[in-house]
């Protein structure tokens, strides 16, 4: 467990399943296969099935051995006219975790890096975790700006946070490229950017990167998860295709709690 980061997989289930039934068998084969391994299993289900995953898992937790609960975004504000979004207030019973900054939510809904530092805030305001991706697009890494955009795009992130440590903060890395593509990072390169990401953290508050988790997410599966996972700075994957998979996405928990746990 390196630097005392406790390894964190979690699975986005994006639009999926369709059906609330296929929600809760998925939840349930989870959790079964998974339960008692020294990670945080996190499933994030839509906002529709939050209730009934949740009640399928029985405890949800943010401890190593069970599940956790994750929403897939939340609107910063708390209520208002915010047509089809989901406050945190709303989230606080239902779950633990929340997911923000996908890009799919960036490239389909317009967030900013100002939208993705505000809702950073209100996650970590409201108790929940906030799962937060950043990631540089195909033409940016082709034009060596990888760097750039992962330095802009967190420090964005975490600029409304008084403080990083003990905020229960995550940063997931997710090429966008490599998400849905089959086309995943090296673990080579991933770590390259984890080790960036963990200097601007210990640059924003000193002592924080040793506790912060940063995941790799990008077509991880059970095959190559174990190259994201012998780097020193990942400590987990944010997971999609191969999480609608129960013993898939438990095969890639095992690998990080051989390698991590
Ligand atoms: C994701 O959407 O966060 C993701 C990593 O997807 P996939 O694993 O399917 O590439």
């Amino acid at each position: 467990m390196a630097g005392g980061r406790v390894p964190l997989v979690a699975g986005n289930w994006k639009m999926n399943p369709t059906s609330r039934s296929a929600a809760i068998i998925l939840a349930r084969d989870v959790a079964e296969a998974t339960r008692g391994l020294p990670v945080r299993t996190v499933v994030c289900p839509p906002d529709v099935f939050l209730e009934a995953v949740a009640t399928a898992v029985g405890e949800a937790t943010t401890a190593p051995g069970g599940i956790g609960i994750g929403a897939q975004t939340m609107q910063a504000a708390e209520s208002g006219p915010f047509t089809g979004e989901t406050s945190p207030l709303m989230l606080e019973d239902l779950a633990q975790y929340v997911i923000l900054g996908h890009s799919e939510r960036r490239e389909y809904d317009n967030e900013t890096d100002a939208t993705v530092s505000a809702k950073v805030a209100s996650a970590v305001a409201h108790g929940l975790v906030p799962i937060t991706a950043i990631g540089e697009k195909a033409d940016e890494r082709r034009g060596r700006e990888t760097a750039a955009v992962i330095d802009r795009q967190l420090r964005a992130a975490i600029s409304q946070l008084d403080h990083l440590i003990d905020s229960g903060l995550v940063i997931a890395y997710e090429p966008v490229w490599a998400i849905g593509t089959g086309d995943a990072a090296s673990g080579k390169d991933a770590q390259e950017v984890a080790a960036q990401i963990r200097g601007i953290l210990d640059e924003t508050d000193p002592g924080s990167a040793a506790q912060i988790p940063i995941l790799y997410g990008g077509s991880c599966t059970p095959e190559n998860a174990a190259e994201f996972f012998s780097m020193p700075d990942l400590d987990g994957a944010l997971v999609g295709g191969a999480s609608l998979d129960a013993e898939r996405f438990a095969a890639i928990v095992r690998t990080a709690a051989e390698l991590r746990g």
